[in-house]
């Protein structure tokens, strides 16, 4: 009886012992499958995420180019906020309650303002410095002081600074311009901000960031003198922390005796190719670039000289065209869109309707600066290509551009703002 009972008990434990044995060979030999399986879920997810991505960011380019407008459209300052000392961000949404379209990460605004004490209506174009949003738009402009102590201060930024106020409406021409970010591409990308030329690439960050984790490798570099500066401080140390894939370095060439390296700011230098060497693994990457003239000439040339070519280097001038073009090989064909006329040579250019016969040359510049130069009104805005502002009949003749013009004039039209002869010309002005 004891024996049996012996005998059942250990027939038990054997049994639960082979249920155990049996258990973990099936988790063994399962475990890799379902783990394979888990992987390639995971894949699939992915794969699905970025093709969601991409239909998104095409969704939103398609739609953005879908309900644009024509000719200026009514915009109520929704908010202000000062951001510095001497930068204010504008929010705006459109007056008549209507969708706003999208635009691409980069583009800019054109305004047309009614500026109380000035007789004609002032141009001037603002990047959007925000991601893509379905409610508003953001602007972020920078105080301008007087250039020289008998000049005036800057009229546009300072009057947004002094006297726009929240409820005010203005006049805003669609988002346009042609340095944006491609959302639907994964090149690895570097953008690099000097000062206020932070806006349109912190707009491509926003964009980046907006959906999820970063998906391509991107750097950011900006350049300011101090963290006074840098409006954006705080946002682009929290998007850095929490996406893998951005890398952002605050350059400062003069921070302030509380600023500590590697605390508030990375380098204390210029923003500058040598750096990029330093911590970039190649040089293998498209570059998009927005700052002041000399910040724009030295990265563009140092770059070229890296041996980045000129179709990875993207860049906006927030003014007169501060990139010089490519010197033309010897023997290369005659100059058109990109390539200036040679600054030697002298042509005479008629304004007709002003009656003004003058004779353009090394040092003159563009028509604009021409006929400004010799009392010759004409209407301009941006002064660098993109409002579209200083659009003039050419009643006879031929006009070269400095850079390609990110507002292409109409047939038998040229844009004084960046135009130069090409020989004798007569202007409809
Ligand atoms: C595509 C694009 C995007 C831009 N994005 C931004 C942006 O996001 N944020 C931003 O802040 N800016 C941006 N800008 C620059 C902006 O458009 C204006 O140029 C800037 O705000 C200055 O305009 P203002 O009317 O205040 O100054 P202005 O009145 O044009 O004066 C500018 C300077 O010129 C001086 N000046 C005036 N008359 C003369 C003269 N006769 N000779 C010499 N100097 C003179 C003034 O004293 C002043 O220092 C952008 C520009 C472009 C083209």
């Amino acid at each position: 009886m004891h024996l049996g009972a012996n005998l059942i008990q250990w027939l038990g434990v054997g049994i639960v012992a082979l249920m155990g044995l049996q258990a973990v060979a099936l988790f063994v030999s399962t475990a890799p499958r379902l783990a394979s399986q888990r992987r390639q879920q995971r894949i699939a997810e992915e794969i699905l995420e970025e093709q969601l991505r991409t239909a998104r960011a095409r969704r939103v380019i398609r739609e953005g180019t879908s309900q644009s407008w024509n000719g200026w459209r009514k915009f109520r300052v929704e908010r202000k906020v000062l951001e510095c000392s001497d930068v204010v961000s504008i929010y705006l949404t459109p007056h008549d309650r209507k969708r706003l379209p999208a635009f691409e990460p980069g583009q800019f605004l054109t305004f047309q303002l009614r500026i109380p004490g000035i007789a004609q209506p002032v141009v001037r174009c603002y990047s959007l410095s925000d991601a893509p949003a379905e409610d508003c738009y953001r602007i972020s402009v920078k105080r301008v002081p007087a250039a020289k102590a008998d000049l005036k201060p800057g009229v546009v930024s300072n009057y947004f600074h002094d006297q726009l106020q929240e409820g005010d409406i203005v006049d805003v021409k669609a988002p346009a311009g042609a340095f944006y970010l491609d959302l639907a591409n994964r090149t690895p990308i570097v953008l690099i901000a000097g000062g206020i030329g932070i806006t349109p690439v912190l707009s491509m960050v926003n964009a980046l960031a907006r959906d999820g984790p970063i998906p391509r490798e991107t750097w950011f570099f900006l350049g300011a003198r101090s963290g006074e500066e840098n409006f954006a401080r705080e946002h682009l140390r929290k998007l850095a922390a929490r996406h893998e894939n951005l890398k952002v370095h605050f350059c400062y060439s003069a921070p302030s005796a509380q600023e500590k390296q590697g605390v508030d700011f990375d380098h204390a230098c210029r923003v500058s190719t040598e750096l990029f060497k330093k911590l970039l693994p190649s040089n293998n990457y498209e570059y998009y670039l927005c700052g002041p003239p000399a910040f724009m000439e030295s990265l563009t040339s140092g770059l070229r000289e890296w041996g980045v070519p000129d179709s990875c280097v993207h860049f906006e001038a927030f003014g007169p065209a501060s990139v010089p073009a490519k010197p033309a090989a010897a023997g290369a064909p005659a100059p058109g869109a990109g390539q200036p006329a040679e600054a030697a040579t002298s042509h005479r250019v008629t304004f007709a309707r002003s009656g003004k016969e003058l004779r353009w040359g090394g040092g003159v510049g563009n028509l604009l600066e021409l006929a400004e130069k010799n009392g010759v009104n004409l209407p301009s805005g941006c002064r660098s290509g993109n409002c579209g502002t200083c659009l003039t009949a050419v009643r006879s003749g031929k006009v070269e551009y400095n850079k390609p013009p990110s507002c292409q004039p109409e047939a038998g039209s040229c844009l004084t703002c960046i135009g130069v002869p090409a020989g004798e010309l007569v202007l409809d002005a």
